[in-house]
């Protein structure tokens, strides 16, 4: 076990196993997060250093107890798991889309950050970050998606709850603020990943999205809380 550890959500594939292969090639122990036992393994012997698999759907409270039972500190807490079901604007959404949604961007979050407070709070620098989305911006002009600029309201319910996941960033990180924690949340850009098949077919190296989020992990006490940033490390408009 290493001096820091570190937990990323949704680690066995994508931006997340970058974060997590990252985080150790940094000198953390990783906590892999999985839902899946067999994906979560394969990523754990993908990574160079101290990476262990913990089983972790973050939309199930038994298995989010479960996990939370077996860290006893924690420095770096990545909400990384997030699913896009669909680029539909509002009006052409099923609610049950907004809900699936939901559960797995914002409540989970709300969930898994709870649980592992108290190992947080073993930390002398807690750190959360929070992987969000430049098309939660509602105001955001520069974002290179025609379906994602303000003023058209396509993949509602996917940026809906990164806008959310956005306000809570800030009210995390306004409680937690005199216990020295940071939290922050990420715009990781269009990656190539199996998000969805916008991002498969048109998305850049989730490598570069990694770089960002392990740069809020490592934080200095006089840091930032309570922002938006994108990969390169620049503010992002809410
Ligand atoms: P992937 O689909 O490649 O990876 C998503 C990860 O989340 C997978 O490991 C998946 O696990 C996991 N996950 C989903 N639901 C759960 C759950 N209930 N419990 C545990 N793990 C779960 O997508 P990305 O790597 O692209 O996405 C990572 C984050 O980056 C997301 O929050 C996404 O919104 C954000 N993002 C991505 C962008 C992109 O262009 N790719 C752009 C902006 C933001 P499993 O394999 O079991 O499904």
């Amino acid at each position: 076990m290493n001096d820091r550890t570190a937990l990323v959500t949704g680690a066995n594939k994508g931006i997340g196993k970058h974060i997590a292969g990252q985080l150790a090639a940094e000198g953390f122990t990783v906590y892999v997060g999985s839902r899946d036992v067999g994906r979560g393994q394969r990523a754990v012997e993908q990574i160079d250093g101290d990476a262990r698999l913990l089983v972790l759907d973050v939309t199930d409270t038994h298995s989010i107890t479960e996990a939370a039972a077996q860290v006893d500190r924690l420095d770096v807490l990545v909400n990384n798991a997030g699913i896009s079901v669909s680029l539909t604007p509002p009006t052409e959404s099923d609610v049950e889309e907004f809900r699936r949604t939901y559960e797995t961007n914002v409540f989970a979050v709300v969930e898994v950050t709870n649980a592992f407070l108290p190992a947080l709070r073993r930390s002398p620098h807690p750190r959360i970050v929070n992987i969000s989305s430049g098309t939660g911006s509602v105001t955001w002009s520069t974002n290179p998606n025609p379906q994602f600029t303000p003023g058209n309201g396509g993949a509602a319910a996917y940026r809906s709850s990164k806008a959310a996941l956005n306000a809570l960033t800030v009210f995390y990180a306004q409680t937690l603020a005199e216990e020295g924690f940071k939290v922050n949340a990420l715009a990781p850009g269009l990656r190539a990943t199996e998000l969805n098949p916008l991002a498969t077919t048109a998305g850049g190296d989730p490598a570069d999205a990694a770089r960002g989020a392990v740069r809020l992990t490592l934080l200095p006490d006089e840091g930032p809380t309570g922002g938006f940033f994108s990969w390169d490390g620049t503010p992002v408009p809410w």
